[in-house]
């Protein structure tokens, strides 16, 4: 993966410590090539962007995975409640809902008290 480009502090496989990567531009002519990142500490050449392993800093900058939004609860196969669209009652098409019982259109997120369980999960 491409590290983020403000990453820059990396191990240094050379001297092994801890570095900032100096990042100096590399010129062909006077045409820009690209970048070559060197270890500030010994100097060491990494061959490319993705060379140095780069250390990630978690501070108030970082969004940790409790920042992120909450997750839509997922249920479990067994908490799923009796939705119509779990129902062995239920068929769809691109058109309509509609349960098969009842003869009515119904929608996906509805309740019934005739629910069974579809054994297994249709694929459309
Ligand atoms: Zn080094």
């Amino acid at each position: 993966m491409k590290p983020d480009k403000k990453s820059i502090e990396a191990k240094c496989p050379a001297c092994g410590r801890e570095t900032l990567l100096l990042r100096k531009p590399l010129y062909e002519g006077f045409t820009r090539v690209g970048e070559e990142l060197s270890c500030s500490l010994c100097g060491h050449r990494f061959a490319d962007e993705e060379s140095p392993e780069y250390i990630e800093r978690s501070g108030p900058a970082v969004f940790s995975e409790a920042d992120r939004p909450a997750e839509v609860k997922v249920f479990s196969e067994e908490d799923q409640p009796s939705f119509c669209r779990h129902c062995g009652h239920y068929v769809v098409n691109p058109f309509r809902q509609w349960c098969s019982r009842h003869k009515k259109e119904v929608e996906a997120t509805d309740t019934c008290r005739d629910f069974f369980r579809r054994a297994e999960k249709e694929e459309s």
